[in-house]
């Protein structure tokens, strides 16, 4: 088994990174076993214009790997692999990087999340050019040109509605004749003079060479196809938190969000803490993410000295099970 670690980080985008900084400044000497896609989400994003600190923006992976830098300063350690499995039933806590195992004291989880995909050619070929799964990051980047979003959720309806402050108009694709949205919101979008709405159609394709140009789309009762002209399209059919390892560990939402008792990175588990998008699905922001990977940090630093100090389980702040 090796040595026991004091702190093992798993995932390494802003939350699991600041997570490190504020561990390694702590002397816990962590561990951050940053997975092959390491960075998270930011890496596949373009220019990030919202983060604190940059007057000029930064690109995401040029911030993530600032970040990196920043824990490895401080004496993070890092591992560049996926974690297979977990044993959280018993202390020390339990990983696996294939057949090696890593032990600690405290895990703080950042997986991540990942947004969901509509697996079409044009959509990788363009990621980053016009094809986009924020508004909130990339919107900016066509001011005063039409643009589609794709999905009938609230994330669809939150996109479109910001995306009318700064584009010339937006096209929601939806794939059925109702909005899955909360009431409110898709009535907001449909008393929007900007937004129109595409009942019925899928998207088959993107078209553009270097960027995008139009999304083709069908109608799904007629079958007819046509072309929506569009300088980018948004995807917003949802999320999906990286949770597959925890399944039946941690306590996790019908979304397979991990549960935080409040105010706090608290898991159900002792000296399991969880922050960043896997725990967070309402502000889903670099900005949030690191806030709360700071949370876990200091959570987990506080969790380690009462343990040492024989304080037993201070862990009262675990999270519900509801
Ligand atoms: P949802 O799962 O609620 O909605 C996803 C939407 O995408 C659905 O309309 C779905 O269509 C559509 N969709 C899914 N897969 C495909 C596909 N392959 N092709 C085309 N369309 C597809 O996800 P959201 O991200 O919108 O929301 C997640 C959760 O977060 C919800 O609980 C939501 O209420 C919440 N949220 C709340 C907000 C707020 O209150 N301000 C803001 C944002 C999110 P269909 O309807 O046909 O299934």
């Amino acid at each position: 088994m090796g040595d026991v670690n004091e702190v093992v980080i798993i995932g390494s985008g802003p939350a699991g990174l600041t997570a490190a900084i504020y561990a390694a400044r702590a002397g816990l000497e962590p561990l951050v076993i940053e997975g092959y896609g390491a960075g998270g989400q930011l890496m596949i994003t373009t220019d990030v214009e919202n983060y604190p600190g940059f007057p000029d923006g930064v690109q995401g992976p040029e911030m993530m790997q600032m970040f990196r830098a920043q824990a490895e300063r401080f004496g993070t350690r890092f591992i560049t692999a996926d974690v297979s499995r977990v044993d959280f039933s018993e202390r020390p806590l339990r990983m696996w990087v294939g057949d090696d195992e890593h032990a600690a004291n405290a895990v703080i989880v950042s997986t991540g999340a990942s947004a969901r995909w509509l697996g079409i050619e044009g959509e990788t070929r363009l990621m980053g050019r016009g094809v986009s799964a924020c508004a909130t990051c990339d919107g900016f980047f066509f001011k005063d040109k039409p643009v589609v979003v794709v999905g009938g959720g609230d994330t669809a309806m939150e996109e479109a509605l910001f995306l009318t402050r700064m584009c010339e108009s937006v096209t929601i694709i939806h794939r059925r004749d109702e909005f899955r949205a909360s009431a409110i919101m898709a009535r907001r979008v449909l008393e929007n003079p900007k937004i129109t709405v595409r009942w019925n159609a899928v998207v088959e394709d993107v078209e553009g060479e270097e960027v995008v140009t139009g999304v083709q789309v069908r109608d799904v009762v007629t079958g007819e196809e046509d072309v929506i002209p569009a300088a980018a399209m948004f995807v917003a059919i949802g999320h999906q938190p990286n949770t597959s390892l925890f399944e039946g560990l941690l306590d996790m939402d019908g979304e397979g969000y991990l549960r935080t008792a409040p105010e706090s990175t608290y898991t159900n588990i002792d000296g399991v803490f969880a922050c960043g998008d896997v725990q967070d699905t309402v502000y889903r922001q670099a900005v949030t993410a690191a806030g709360s990977g700071c949370m876990a940090a200091i959570d987990a630093e506080r969790w380690l000295e009462a343990q040492e100090a024989g304080a037993g389980d201070h862990a009262g702040a675990g999270a519900s099970a509801d």
